[in-house]
């Protein structure tokens, strides 16, 4: 099945959050000890106290494990690199096609995503550096050619977009999940692909173990809080599109041209969470279209700064440093890094 990965991941994000699971983002760990049954966990946000720790730090599940005092695994990182194709191809397929795998991946592979959108890879290439996010020639040439020999429909010409991720990989190149020699600390490592499809399942694998071991966990009386469904306007009929913008003519303001974003949308991801330019990019696709953000992104950062109360020069990409403008002062100088906005679960 094709999901919405964003989406899913905001929604369980949102549950958790709103079911009372303290998130915290641009929180980097960077040391930790143990003391009784108390790991005591030093991170760039303070300090965290806990009974147990789940090691899910993907790529770098290796140096967490070395802050744990385990030596305990060596992760490699394997890049996958995509590439985004123009809605005007929408339809070319209708379900995902595989090529025959090799040992190490699926294959390159055409996908019609949840959007409309067609994605095209990825490449599977060991690299020294777990950060390594960054896209090639040669990848795209490698990635181009292997969908063309699928659909020959494809053209290099309607790539609008193309990205990297790393894939955490172990030894035996399978997932570790469980319990270490260091107590009250868990494996949830190597978790390459298909990690997202696996996750809903080791979660449950992974609450049995914390029982097991001792962590009393009760249902939560009155259950998960439920998230609702944000609206995406422009997969409405068009009889609902009028409807919302004759109630709220905040609808009938396109943000996003390309992908038909309202400004509704936006000040509702802003209220769920939404705090940097691609938490609300994920949340609501403004900025994902032919023109990668070219006309919206300014419009974004105003919003984003109205509703935050925030000038535009704290405003960041995905946390971090990663601020898309400066301010001067009246004296020309450029003003000092302003403190990060937080994105729950928008800005890693
Ligand atoms: C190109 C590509 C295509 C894929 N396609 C699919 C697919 O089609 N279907 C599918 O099911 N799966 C797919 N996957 C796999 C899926 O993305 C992964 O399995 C999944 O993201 C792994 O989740 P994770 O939480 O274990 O690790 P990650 O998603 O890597 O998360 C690890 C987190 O730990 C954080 N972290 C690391 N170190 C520290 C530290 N010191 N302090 C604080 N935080 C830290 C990182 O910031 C990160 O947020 C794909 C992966 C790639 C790369």
């Amino acid at each position: 099945a094709v999901v919405n990965p964003y989406e899913a991941c905001f929604g369980l994000a949102e549950s958790a959050a709103r079911s009372g699971v303290d998130i915290r983002t641009d929180c980097r760990v960077v040391s930790m000890g143990h003391s009784g049954d108390t790991w005591a966990i030093a991170t760039s946000d303070g300090e965290v106290r806990a009974r147990f720790v789940l090691n899910a730090a993907g790529v770098h599940a290796g140096a967490i494990a070395q802050m744990a005092g385990l030596d305990r695994y060596r992760v490699r990182a394997r890049k996958g690199e995509e590439y985004l194709l123009d809605k005007r191809l929408r339809g070319l397929v209708s379900r995902i096609i595989y090529p025959c795998p090799s040992p190490t991946s699926k294959g390159t592979l055409v996908i019609p995503t949840y959007d409309g959108t067609i994605m095209i890879g990825p490449t599977a290439d060991e690299v020294d550096d777990p950060e390594d996010v960054a896209t090639t020639a040669s990848g795209a040439a490698r990635v181009i050619a292997a969908a063309k020999r699928l659909v020959p429909g494809i053209s290099e010409r309607d790539i609008i977009a193309e990205f990297a991720g790393v894939r955490a990989v172990l030894d035996d190149e399978d997932f570790r999940i469980g319990p270490t020699d260091a107590a009250g600390f868990f494996d949830v490592a190597g978790i390459q692909s298909p990690g997202l499809t696996a996750a809903p399942a080791i979660a449950v694998m992974v609450v049995g173990l914390l029982r097991a071991a001792g962590l009393e966990l009760a249902p939560r009386p009155g259950g998960l809080a439920e998230v609702e469904r944000p609206i995406h306007f422009a997969a409405l009929p068009i009889i609902e599109q009028q409807r919302l913008a004759a109630a709220d003519r905040r609808f009938g303001q396109i943000v996003c041209r390309c992908e038909t974003v309202t400004e509704a949308e936006i000040h509702g991801a802003i209220e769920r969470g939404a705090h940097t330019l691609d938490g609300l990019k994920f949340r609501t696709r403004a900025g994902m279209g032919r023109c990668q953000g070219g006309f919206c992104t300014s419009r974004c950062m105003e919003l984003l700064a109205r509703d935050l109360g925030v000038s535009l020069a704290q405003i960041t990409k995905r946390g971090g440093g990663s601020w898309l403008v400066v301010e001067h002062g009246d004296s020309g100088a450029v003003a000092g890094g302003p403190a990060p906005l937080r994105d729950l679960g928008g800005a890693s």
